[in-house]
């Protein structure tokens, strides 16, 4: 049976990527539109999920891709109505509000799935593996990119619970929790707040594992010339580099892997599997250690991010 899917939020990542991926995915069609604005020419759409879900349209499951602040109520919805719920990441805005959601996805019987699409790039699989066969001296996150770039006009992502560099962080931690053969735990965090937003610009912290292994991650928004979205690991058989997000990975700089994104029909494929059986998957892990970026983090002001 083939999955009816409505896209809620019809934004950058949902244009760029889940409408794409979806029509390339067996056993899963996008029939619907929910959002307030955006529409897709030819396709079924409402403002919102609340009247999509009291209309009388055949939808099976939704794709959540509005901003985190909205998610949970839009989740609650489609779950009490039975639909199969897919979450863009980060899953929600707090970490405690996912338990509900799991117990009521569990009630009804139906498939909750909290993406982390980082971890659907093809580097991200033989770096775990070849890091569960050797010993680890060090990691060293270094995710930096220009916000001017890459969110231009996205008021959501200064408020609170918008994570501001947390929000491409949080794909660099997605993918750290899913190498490393331990879990991490933070011992340090500095944050950078422009002094009219709420949300920090630059963050830079230190994890460290059962073991002492030293974990090192900067995140910074201010980057305009060598954007990077690199995991370098100092191990006792040389250093492995995971860069471009994901794309690449090189052991003392000889390529391993090189192949082009396909996060997104990753996570589709995934979905349908998981809806076959009414299958739950959540991993908060990466949003538990940006919660925890906040708890322990020391709040430097600097200076003003203006948009334009
Ligand atoms: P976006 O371009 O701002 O799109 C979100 C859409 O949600 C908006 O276009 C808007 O469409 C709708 N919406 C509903 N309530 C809203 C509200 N209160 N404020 C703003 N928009 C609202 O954002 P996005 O970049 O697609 O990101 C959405 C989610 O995907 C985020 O959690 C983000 O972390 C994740 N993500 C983004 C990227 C990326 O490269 N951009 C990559 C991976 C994941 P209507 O106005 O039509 O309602």
């Amino acid at each position: 049976m083939t999955l009816r899917l409505a896209i809620v939020g019809l934004g950058k990542i949902a244009r760029d990527q889940h409408v794409p991926s979806i029509a390339k995915t067996e056993g899963v069609e996008l029939t619907s539109i929910a959002s307030r604005n955006a529409s897709i020419d030819g396709m079924s759409h409402f403002p919102d999920i609340e009247t999509l879900l009291a209309s009388d349209e055949a939808v099976d499951a939704v794709a959540l891709c509005t901003p985190p602040q909205g998610r949970h109520a839009q989740a609650v919805a489609a779950l009490q109505a039975g639909k199969h719920v897919l979450l863009e990441k980060p899953p929600g805005a707090t970490v405690s509000e996912m338990g509900p959601l799991v117990a009521l996805a569990q009630e009804k019987g139906v498939t909750l799935f909290a993406t982390w699409h980082s971890r659907f790039a093809p580097a991200v699989e033989p770096a775990r593996a070849f890091l569960a066969d050797t010993d680890i001296h060090s990691v060293h996150v270094e995710w930096k990119e220009d916000v001017r770039k890459w969110h231009p006009g996205q008021a959501w992502i200064w408020e609170p619970g918008g994570l501001g560099v947390f929000d491409p962080g949080i794909n660099a931690l997605s993918i750290v929790t899913a190498i490393l053969p331990r879990p991490m735990f933070l011992r340090r965090s500095d944050l950078q707040f422009p002094e009219n937003r709420a949300a920090p610009i630059a963050a830079d912290l230190e994890f460290t594992d059962a073991t002492g292994l030293a974990v090192r991650a900067e995140f910074d928004w201010r980057e305009t010339g060598g954007e990077t979205w690199s995991v370098h690991v100092e191990t006792a058989k040389g250093k492995l580099t995971l860069s471009e997000g994901g794309k690449k990975l090189a052991l003392d700089g000889q390529p391993m892997v090189n192949e082009p994104d396909a996060e997104y029909a990753g996570i589709y494929r995934r979905f349908v599997e998981l809806t076959k059986t009414g299958a739950i998957d959540v991993d908060l892990s990466p949003l538990q250690h940006v919660a925890d970026a906040f708890l322990l983090g020391r709040r430097h002001v600097v200076d003003a991010f203006v948009e334009a």
